[in-house]
């Protein structure tokens, strides 16, 4: 997979490629992440690559010309153009599951108050949003996308569980994790994650996830077929647990 970034603040890209699992896959030659600098692309003297909308208000639109420019350097027949933006469909695991199979994402990052609507109506295929706030540019959305998108990638974490398990990724939260010590202020971790039986602790697990995922994001259980098996667990929780006491506030 090929990422390209078009944004007019390459140097905050600098840290994050080289960052933790971003940094091993690209190593490992899993992916390449390039970024583009919309201003090289600017034929005004001064590079110029904002100018005041027309029909007056505030702020300054980016140009076109710079962006179509910089898009046409990188562009091919395999490429899939996003606009990171506050008006796009809203991204959660599912729309990185699909662009992880991509071969190549080209993301534009906007700035001001946005870039000329002429670029989005005729050279973008898809907008995304990161959710419903405004951000000062694309660059922090893009980074969302390419670090949830770089860990679905084969062989990107170190054993393919580690994803599988992940919160959102089958559509239910994570079931709740420990580590040593056993006793921390004197609460002690869950005995059956001691046992050694792993059946049990799967099971364990799975009864966990749906209860987390009942109890903090119930919204998410509408949205998931469960098996028989996970349908008598949800009701022995949904008995067991007032779902007021436990969302968090
Ligand atoms: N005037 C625009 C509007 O109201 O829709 C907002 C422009 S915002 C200040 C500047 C840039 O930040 C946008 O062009 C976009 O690339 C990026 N941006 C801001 N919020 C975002 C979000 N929630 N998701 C994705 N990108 C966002």
């Amino acid at each position: 997979m090929k990422i390209d970034i078009l944004t007019l603040f390459p140097e905050i890209f600098d840290v994050f490629e080289k960052w933790s699992i971003i940094g091993r896959t690209i190593e490992k030659g899993l992916f390449s992440l390039k970024t583009v600098n919309i201003r090289d692309f600017s034929k005004d003297k001064h590079k110029r690559v904002d100018d005041y909308p027309f029909g007056g208000g505030p702020g300054m639109v980016m140009k076109p010309e710079p962006i179509y420019e910089a898009l046409s350097s990188v562009k091919s027949d395999d490429s899939t153009v996003i606009y990171l933006s506050p008006q796009g469909r809203l991204y959660d695991q599912n729309l990185g599951k699909l662009l992880s199979r991509k071969e190549h994402l080209i993301l534009l990052c906007g700035h001001y108050e946005g870039v000329d609507n002429r670029i989005i109506d005729n050279y973008v295929d898809m907008e995304i949003s990161i959710g419903d706030y405004v951000l000062t540019g694309g660059e922090i959305p893009a980074m969302v996308l390419i670090d949830s998108i770089i860990r679905l990638l084969p062989g990107a974490l170190n054993s393919e569980e580690s994803y599988i398990d992940e919160s959102h990724y089958n559509g239910l939260l994570e079931y709740p994790q420990y580590t040593r010590p056993r006793t921390f202020n004197g609460e002690a971790v869950p005995e059956i994650l001691l046992s050694g039986n792993h059946k049990r602790i799967d099971k364990w697990r799975r009864y966990q996830s749906l209860k987390n995922t009942y109890m903090k994001r119930p919204d998410l259980l509408e949205k998931k077929d469960l098996t028989d098996d996970e349908i008598d667990m949800l009701n022995n929780i949904k008995k067991a647990f007032s779902k007021k006491k436990m969302i968090r506030k």
